[in-house]
């Protein structure tokens, strides 16, 4: 059976590593880091995810100030929402949950973040950093995900590495962080031609299509290292069960190492949201 890459184990040191940044930032600066998370509407899941990263951040000793808005609320309402928290001193990250409703521009309101305060790392300069192989706010999904691969991967180099799903989020920062750790990246999407044979040539396979199951073993070369990044909520005999992309009990069986949905990378993910917000805090100070 595979190696299991326990995401709540490992989230529980990074938030540990951020506890004590947030120490030093206190002792040194008289500062405490603060992570404003915007929220528009009512959508469930993003109340969900809101409501994990404020209780996570005060695990953390990261102080966190919710900003929830109207569904019908205006494009300006929000431009200048963002605008004051950009403008506060005490604000040192900023995050606006998404989706937006479908009214609101999404990605007017990401460029209007100040970019030394987007500790999602989806501001166009931040992306460019990225892709430039600069140090940057990295996206925290990603980020995640390479922390996890560095459990079982003390070197990356010369690594074949499939990524599935090409989203500015997820796939795309994702192949770009394998990409500087000297990996060989391919990055499959809906209309990649002979995705199995793609991915049974990996040594490092990371799924992020949105398609619940959609990796079985026979797409999995034998000791390959599998990042599920997936979250489909599926309805079973009337039960809502969260699954990953990858079908968990037969890739177990022939991958070298595996990550778990629930308890992989999405916990990973607010730990590394946090760890950016640490990061911009003291990158605002200097
Ligand atoms: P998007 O829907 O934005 O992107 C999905 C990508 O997968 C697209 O590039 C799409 O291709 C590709 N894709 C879809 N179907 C297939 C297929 N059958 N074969 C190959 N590629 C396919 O999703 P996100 O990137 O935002 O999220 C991906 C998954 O990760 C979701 O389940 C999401 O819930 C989860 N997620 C989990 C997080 C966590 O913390 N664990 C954080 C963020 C996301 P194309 O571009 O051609 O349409």
């Amino acid at each position: 059976m595979a190696q299991l890459i326990d995401g709540k184990q490992l989230s529980t040191q990074v938030l540990q590593e951020v506890a004590s940044e947030v120490e030093l930032l206190r002792a040194e600066y008289g500062i405490v880091p603060t992570l404003a998370v915007v929220l528009v509407g009512e959508d469930p899941a993003s109340q969900v995810y809101v409501r994990n990263k404020v209780k996570r951040a005060e695990e953390a000793g990261v102080c966190s100030i919710a900003h929830r808005l109207d569904a019908e609320c205006t494009q300006d309402a929000l431009n200048q929402l963002i605008d004051v928290l950009n403008n506060d001193s005490q604000v040192h990250g900023i995050l606006v949950q998404l989706p937006l409703p479908s009214h609101l521009d999404e990605e007017e309101v990401i460029a209007a973040i100040n970019p030394v305060k987007d500790v999602d790392g989806f501001h166009p300069l931040n992306v460019g950093a990225l892709a430039a192989g600069r140090a940057s706010l990295v996206p925290c999904t990603p980020q995640g995900c390479m922390i996890m691969l560095r459990q079982v991967h003390s070197d990356l180099s010369g690594k074949n590495a499939v990524v599935v799903g090409r989203s500015n989020i997820v796939g795309k920062p994702m192949a770009a962080l394998l990409l500087q750790a000297d990996c060989t990246v391919t990055i499959a999407h809906s209309r990649t031609k002979n995705i199995e044979s793609l991915c049974r040539n990996a040594d490092i396979v990371v799924a992020a299509a949105g398609r619940a199951e959609l990796i079985n073993a026979d797409w999995i070369k034998p000791g390959a290292t599998v990042i599920d990044v997936g979250i489909n909520a599926i309805d079973l005999d009337g039960k809502r069960k969260l699954m990953g992309d990858v079908a968990f009990e037969s890739v177990a069986r022939i991958a070298g190492a595996i990550t778990p949905v629930p308890g992989g990378v999405g916990p990973m993910t607010i730990a590394c949201l946090l760890l950016n917000t640490t990061r911009a805090a003291r990158r605002q100070l200097a």
